[in-house]
């Protein structure tokens, strides 16, 4: 059997189990998460973030000595930004504009009284940007900092070019790291099915259905546009610029995606979803390792689809209303808010209290939503990291005609 096939199999019975014991015996549901389902989950959450940081390392460091020429990272670097802010201000579009017509917020009552919600300090992105470039690397590693790690790779890659011979065993060294990462992650995936199991187990076992019913419609609108966003915006960029077919490009790329609705980290999928995209939709590595890193930190359409869905929800059950420059304002902030954070679970309810308090809205409505949020996180999680192969395969194609055949 196809691995993939045992991921998605491993995912359905998680869901099954979970839900059978979240309905019939929650005693026996804790007890079987405690000794099973969590352990697994968690040994499979730390097999495939043991190689987060070497992987972004080696394959960031090799992908630029491997271009061989500046110029063309710089070229590549502005059409993955360009790409990562469109299709973002995109997916806050598809979100503001389906839950204004579907109006969740209108559709039941919901009791706003006592409603709190802590906002964590999210990174101001002006700062991001400014820390950028690590004063001390050994720290940004230690820290999984991934826009420091992904500098500093950068300018190792550069220096190895530069040095061309004098630095050959270093550029073997990273070639070599390279493969023995990816040799593990093949080896590690082999433990996806069960992971996943687990995973899914806990998350749906875990789970309280009551929120669920209230919460039906705004959890409907996000899914929805989720679905929109990627059959619609990666679809046709798929189609129409990397002359892809979309259905194979999902198809290839699912395990990828069946792993992030599991973990709900974009950052711990890494691994995996760089793995699928340069074996799956032979992607070259320097162009892979280059944009799936940058866009797990800073590409997070699903997680913008929810802010987009969010804001107009928590608008209308607070009886708001958003001004055209109000939503401006929320496009902007959401797009530049996903800067500044890694793709881990949770962190796009921080982003959003950010976007509440930049319109003025109450951040406390969060509070409505957070219970539910969970579920909502693995999808946009596995949207999050597919917008990333779907840039990797449009600037791949893009770049065809400017790379080496021995570089691809
Ligand atoms: N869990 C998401 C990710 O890792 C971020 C979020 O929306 O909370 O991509």
């Amino acid at each position: 059997m196809k691995l993939a096939t045992k991921i998605i199999i491993g995912l359905i019975l998680g869901a099954i189990t979970g839900l059978i014991l979240n309905f019939t015996s929650p005693d026996l549901f804790e007890t079987l998460n405690t000794f099973i389902f969590a352990p697994l989950g968690q040994i499979f959450l730390n097999l495939i973030k043991m190689l987060v940081v070497p992987i972004v390392f080696f394959s960031i460091t090799l992908g630029v000595a491997g271009l061989g020429d500046p110029k063309k990272l710089g070229r590549m670097g502005i059409k993955t930004i360009a790409f990562f802010l469109v299709t973002t201000a995109i997916a806050i579009v598809i979100g503001l504009t389906l839950s204004s017509v579907i109006q969740p917020g209108n559709a039941g009552t919901f009791n706003t009284e006592g409603l709190e919600f802590e906002a964590n300090e999210a990174p101001s992105t002006v700062d991001t940007l400014l820390n950028i470039i690590p004063a001390n690397p050994i720290q940004s590693f230690a820290e999984g900092n991934m826009l420091q790690i992904i500098a500093f790779s950068i300018f190792i890659g550069i220096g190895i070019t530069m040095l061309g011979e004098k630095a050959s065993t270093i550029r073997k060294f990273v070639e070599q790291g390279n493969e023995l990462m990816m040799y593990l992650v093949n080896l590690i995936m082999k433990f996806a099915p069960y992971g996943t199991f687990g995973l899914i187990a806990t998350a749906v076992g875990s789970q309280g259905y009551d929120a669920i019913k209230a919460m039906g419609l705004y959890m409907f609108v996000v899914v929805l546009a989720l679905v929109v966003h990627a059959l619609i915006t990666y679809g046709s960029a798929v189609y129409f610029i990397a002359k892809y077919n979309p259905i194979t490009f999902f198809k290839k790329f699912s395990p990828a995606m069946t792993v992030a609705f599991s973990t709900s980290s974009s950052n711990a999928t890494l691994p995996i979803s760089m793995e699928t995209a340069q074996n799956n939709l032979k992607i070259p590595k320097a162009i892979s390792g280059f944009v799936q890193p940058l866009g797990a930190t800073i590409n997070m359409d699903g997680t913008a689809i929810m802010q987009g869905v969010a804001t107009v929800f928590i608008a209308q059950v607070y009886g708001e209303s958003l001004t055209t420059m109000e939503l401006v304002t929320v496009v902007l902030t959401a797009v530049l808010a996903s800067i500044g954070t890694a793709g881990v679970p949770g962190v796009g309810l921080i982003l959003l209290a950010m976007v509440l308090s930049s319109v003025g809205l109450p951040v406390a409505g969060i509070g409505l939503i957070i219970g539910i949020d969970r579920l909502l996180d693995m999808a946009r999680t596995a949207i999050n990291i597919t917008g990333d192969a779907a840039c990797a395969l449009v600037v791949s194609e893009t770049e065809k005609k400017h790379m080496e055949p021995q570089k691809l």
